[in-house]
């Protein structure tokens, strides 16, 4: 299954996409944890992306372009994967569309997890994420037992960079002026299906479940 999820930052992509590789076994493809990764490692890449991330910006197609085309040649995607994150524009889509029809190996399905953008600032302001094992926290809605240290290895629990509240209103304006146009992209192709984010995550897991298996 190639699977592209759609959503505003903080809709849960990221969460689902997790249940998602236990269920199905295929890789989460995040451009946003591979540029994360770049800025933690000090690559060149990464110090050029980070300033555009701090800002709430959108990478430069040319860097993500290059990075999703490098991560979809390795051999763990052969059975599928779970986009998240990418495409964020009309462009990136268009690109990816070429590359996997060159490959005859199209996308199944654009799922949008739809969530109501008075509730995307209090999901991105309360998130936390353990810096072991990349489990996802929220400080209003899924608190870790102990406050700061993860439920599941005991680590450390971290706030993004770019999820304080200046960088998050950007990130919420950017989406709207460019990511939100691919849900027309692809519902025109017939590929698009929508859930609502509203609810427990199991909630929304069954949801996205049922999406994927009609
Ligand atoms: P995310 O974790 O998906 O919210 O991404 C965090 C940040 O990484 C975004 O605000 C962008 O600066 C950058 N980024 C992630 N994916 C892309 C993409 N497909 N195109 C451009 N920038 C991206």
């Amino acid at each position: 299954m190639r699977l592209v999820l759609l959503g505003a930052p903080g809709a849960g992509k990221g969460t689902q996409a997790k249940k998602l590789i236990e269920k199905y076994g295929i890789p989460q493809i995040s451009t946003g944890d591979i540029l994360r990764k770049a800025v933690s490692d000090g690559t060149s890449l990464g110090k050029e992306a980070k300033s555009y991330m701090d800002k709430g910006e959108l990478v430069p197609d040319k860097v993500v372009i290059g990075l999703i085309e490098e991560r979809l040649g390795q051999n763990d995607t052969k059975k599928g994967y779970i986009l998240d994150g990418f495409p964020r524009n009309t462009a990136q889509a268009e690109t990816l569309d070429r590359m996997l029809n060159d490959l005859g190996m199209p996308l199944d399905l654009a799922l949008s997890v739809d969530v109501p953008k008075e509730d995307l600032l209090k999901r991105l302001t309360g998130r936390r994420t353990c810096n072991n094992c990349q489990q996802m926290y929220n400080v209003y809605y899924s608190p870790p037992k102990k406050n700061g240290i993860c439920d599941k290895c005991g680590s450390e629990l971290f706030q993004r960079d770019d999820d304080k509240e200046e960088t998050i209103r950007k990130r919420l304006d950017v989406y709207e002026s460019q990511t939100l146009p691919l849900i027309d992209y692809y519902k025109k192709k017939g590929m698009l299906k929508s859930i609502s984010g509203t609810g427990s995550i199991e909630e929304i897991f069954s949801k996205v479940c049922a999406a994927i298996a009609k």
